[in-house]
């Protein structure tokens, strides 16, 4: 990562007439070549800078060699410049993860989050898990990383739930194709992540609603797997329920399509409508609808995430009421147990983590796969619902 922030906020100098600036980081390969043609350049000119963007994660133009000097000169001219979001702030917990304060070409701010070693909730989860997972060394002999990367989809979100900090900030914002991507290009540029020799999972749990952001999301995830090369069954989208985007998701090619997790939360529709508003518009048996429609590749599961709260969403009748709602699906399930995360102005209290246990072991005796998923960064606001754009450490 470049540790230069003069060209992140306000109008380049290579821009004197104020004329857009035009990012390159987010097009895929047939939109990159299509501009090299309008350059008057011939289209694997396009190929090549998809190299350089997306595969050697080139941050300037001017750097990209590949490109003749004079052409790469003129893109400037026009306004061209690579735009992939810059990391402006990390915040690093104890416990190794790190938070970043990701500026995009407008500056404004999201956050992703690295998690070495995951965070637990992306085991027991056949599908995946057994690619490349050989030895602990690549051929260099040097260790392999394994790492989640919790990437962001808008900035803010508007689905108000209640129990979620990022809801405090509404909707700012949908990021572009190219900010989403740009989170895991630049956060594989902070660590030196080869591709294809460690082990990069990506939840797509940050900051936002992803199916709010459809179009975006997906086409982030189209350059993710075809131009930087990454597994789409090492990446899990999450959402709280919007089910046209299920419904359209599960009509993607499996090459592209992410696994799914649903924040499912509660255990009933009455619960989850007064901590989920949207259920409301969309309840369980709504959203169960629309998943069934997905075609699961062999030992997927869908993800059921449930937060606990303290008296609330926590007690063991619930966690039957869970198991048999699970049962009902039909579908290959596991469920995410996540101990809420608290933040400033949010009234809910920490489950006790004997009820944590509890309800586990509750789950798992009904037979469902249940997983409890470590807090990771909660010392600097990182973990699941605490982003915020805290600034204070
Ligand atoms: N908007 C999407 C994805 C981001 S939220 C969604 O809601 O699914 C990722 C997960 O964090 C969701 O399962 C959500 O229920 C959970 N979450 C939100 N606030 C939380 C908090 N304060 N503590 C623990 N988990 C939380
Ligand atoms: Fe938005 Fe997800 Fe937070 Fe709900 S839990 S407000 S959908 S980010």
């Amino acid at each position: 990562m470049s540790g230069d922030s003069s060209q992140l906020v306000g109008l380049d100098a290579g821009d004197p007439a104020g004329v857009n600036r035009r990012p390159l980081f987010g097009l895929d390969a047939e939109a990159l070549a299509a501009q090299m043609v309008a350059a008057g350049e011939p289209p694997w000119r396009g190929r090549q800078l998809a190299e350089a963007l997306y595969r050697q994660r080139i941050a300037e133009l001017d750097a990209i060699t590949t490109l003749p000097k004079p052409l790469r000169q003129r893109l400037a001219a026009e306004g061209w410049e690579v735009g992939r979001p810059q990391i402006a702030q990390v915040f690093r917990s104890v416990d190794g993860t790190e938070r970043y304060l990701v500026q995009c070409q407008d500056a404004e701010t999201v956050e992703t989050v690295w998690m070495p070693e995951g965070d637990g909730g992306e085991a027991g989860d056949g599908s995946g898990q057994e690619i490349d997972d050989g030895d602990e060394t690549g051929e260099a002999g040097k260790r392999r990383q394994r790492a989640t990367i919790c990437v962001s989809s808008q900035v803010g979100c508007a689905v108000n739930c209640q129990f979620c900090l990022t809801a405090k900030l509404g909707l700012q914002r949908n990021l572009t194709a190219g900010e989403i991507a740009g989170q895991v290009v630049t956060v594989f540029d902070r660590h030196g992540v080869e591709v294809g020799r460690d082990r990069m999972n990506l939840v797509f749990m940050g900051m936002g609603e992803p199916f709010l952001n459809y179009e975006n999301f997906m086409a982030a995830v189209r350059l993710l797997v075809t131009e930087v090369g990454l597994s789409p069954q090492r990446m899990t989208v999450s959402t709280s329920g919007i089910v046209p985007g299920i419904e359209r998701f599960a009509q993607e090619p499996p090459e592209v399509r992410p696994k799914l997790a649903i924040s499912l939360n509660a255990p009933n529709d009455q619960i989850r409508s007064e901590i989920m508003p949207i259920n409301r518009k969309w309840p369980i048996e709504a959203v169960m609808d629309a998943v069934r429609q997905l075609r699961l590749r062999s030992h997927e599961r869908i993800t059921f995430e449930y937060v606990l709260l303290d008296g609330v969403t926590d007690r063991p009748e619930h966690a039957v009421e869970v198991a048999r709602l699970a049962r009902k699906t039909g579908l290959p399930v596991k469920v995410n147990l996540i101990a809420w995360n608290p933040g400033p102005g949010i009234e809910y209290t920490m489950p006790q983590p004997e009820a944590v246990e509890t309800f586990r072991q509750a789950l798992a005796g009904e037979g469902i796969p249940t997983y409890v998923r470590r807090p990771r960064g909660r010392d600097i606001f990182a973990a699941c619902g605490q982003l915020k754009r805290t600034v204070e450490g």
